[in-house]
């Protein structure tokens, strides 16, 4: 997979799958632009990784469920890089709880990170792919949301909601050489997942037929795949990378 003189810009990559993600389109050849929110020191630490490995990168700060900080950040990837090729949106966070007990505020949270902001951020990049005729927009769902979690009802919806908008999105941009597609993780082992309990975890390792929590680079390389022009014929899809968890078992 090359991505020599392609540019990327993958959402929430300061730290854990998105950094990742980063990391192996830049090892591709793209330039990537770094985003997150808050503390700029990680998505610097990945600029300059990225910058010792040869390849052009930048920081853009920003909230990417705000399409004024969108627009801003696909603003600053063309005026630094000329076109914006692959957008990954990867940026996501939890707020779990029972949907008895969640409030308007946690189910409003997850919806405008986890889902509006792909819609405002695949809407900035199109207006440059569509015009360039050629881009690939990548989103990090979960399986979550094709096959739901208690105290996640929010959370699945959002990534339920981001398969709907890869799925339409993709039969409206296919004819101008743009593809979209969505990776499904099932539990990586990122901040995300050591939030939870050690005997949780190892719970969950159990229920996993490859037997173990994924890596962000096994994800890495599924978008990196997607993101490839190996991959232009695949469009409005859902890759599970998840060592077979959502398969079920027969008891
Ligand atoms: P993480 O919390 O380690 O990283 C998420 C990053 O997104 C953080 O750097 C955070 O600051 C950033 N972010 C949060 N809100 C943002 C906003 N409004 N604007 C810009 N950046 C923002 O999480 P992770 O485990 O690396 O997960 C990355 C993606 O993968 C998420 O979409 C998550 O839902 C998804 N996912 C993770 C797992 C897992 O097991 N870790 C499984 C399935 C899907």
């Amino acid at each position: 997979m090359d991505l020599t003189g392609k540019v990327a810009l993958v959402t929430g990559s300061g730290r854990g799958i998105g950094r990742e993600i980063a990391i192996r389109l830049a090892e591709a050849g793209a330039s990537v632009v770094i985003n997150d929110v808050g503390n700029p020191e990680p998505p610097n630490e990945v600029v300059a990784q990225i910058k010792q490995m040869g390849h052009p990168s930048m920081v853009a700060m920003g909230d990417v469920s705000q399409s004024v900080d969108v627009n801003r950040i696909v603003d600053t990837t063309v005026a630094a890089y000329g076109k914006l090729d692959i957008l990954v949106n990867n940026a996501g966070i939890t707020r779990d709880q029972l949907v008895l007990r969640m409030t308007d505020e946690d189910w409003d949270k997850v919806m405008a990170v986890d889902l509006k902001s792909v819609f405002v951020c695949s809407r900035a990049a199109l207006r440059h792919m569509i015009r360039q005729r050629w881009g690939r927009i990548v989103s990090i769902s979960s399986i979550v949301g094709i096959i739901g979690n208690v105290g996640q009802a929010n959370y699945a919806s959002a990534k339920a909601g981001i398969i709907g908008f890869t799925k339409a999105t993709a039969k409206e941009v296919a004819s101008r050489n743009v593809t979209v597609n969505a990776v499904a993780p099932g539990f990586i082992d990122t901040a995300m997942t050591q939030q939870l309990p050690e005997e949780r975890r190892q719970e969950m390792a159990g229920k996993i037929p490859a037997g173990y929590l994924g890596t962000p680079r096994d994800v890495a390389e599924a978008v990196a795949f997607l993101a490839s022009e190996e991959a232009r014929y695949i469009t409005g899809q859902v890759l599970t990378v998840d060592g077979g968890i959502s398969l079920g078992k027969l008891m």
